[in-house]
C-alpha cells in the first residue's frame, strides 16, 4: 500500500509570538527580512490488523531569514520555498499544495498594516508528512 501522499498537513501563519532566536546573517542589508520557522514532523503508518494507526517519527525545527521585497505578491519565490521545504527532509512531490500555503501567508505578511515599519516580518510553518522513500531517493539521484 502507498502512504505516499496520505495525511499531508501543512500550515502557515504570522509568527506573532515568535522568539527571534538567531542573529540576522544580513542584519545590515538594506532589506527587510522574513524570520520563519519550520517545524516538520514525521510520522509513519503503523498497520496492527485491520486498523490503522500513525505515530509520530520525529519533529524537527528549522529556521530560515529570507529577504522580503515587499512586493504585492511573490515576496517568497517558489524556489526559495521549496528549497527551506527539502533541506527539511520534505520530498519534492509534497510540496506542491505546500509551496501555495507558505507563499500565500507570506504576501498576507508582507502586506500587513501591522508589519508596515517593521524589518523582520515573522512567519511560523507547520508541517506533518507521512513518510515515504522518496526523499532518500531524491537525494540519491542528486548525488
Ligand atoms: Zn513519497
Amino acid at each position: 500500500m502507498d502512504f505516499c501522499y496520505a495525511d499531508d498537513y501543512c500550515a502557515a501563519s504570522e509568527g506573532e509570538n515568535l522568539e527571534i532566536s538567531e542573529t540576522n546573517p544580513s542584519i545590515n542589508n538594506d532589506s527587510d527580512q522574513f524570520f520563519i520557522t519550520l517545524e516538520v514532523e514525521t510520522t509513519s503508518p503503523i498497520e496492527d490488523d485491520e486498523e490503522q494507526f500513525v505515530g509520530v517519527e520525529s519533529t524537527e525545527s528549522f529556521t530560515f531569514w529570507a529577504k522580503c521585497p515587499r512586493f504585492k505578491e511573490g515576496n517568497l519565490s517558489r524556489e526559495r520555498i521549496s528549497m527551506m521545504l527539502s533541506s527539511a527532509g520534505v520530498a519534492r512531490h509534497k510540496q506542491g499544495v505546500m509551496i501555495d500555503i507558505i507563499s500565500d501567508r507570506a504576501d498576507q505578511i508582507a502586506n500587513a498594516a501591522r508589519y508596515r515599519a517593521a524589518r523582520v516580518l515573522p512567519m511560523k510553518v507547520s508541517i506533518s508528512v507521512v513518510a515515504c522513500s522518496c526523499y532518500e531517493e531524491e537525494v540519491e539521484a542528486v548525488s
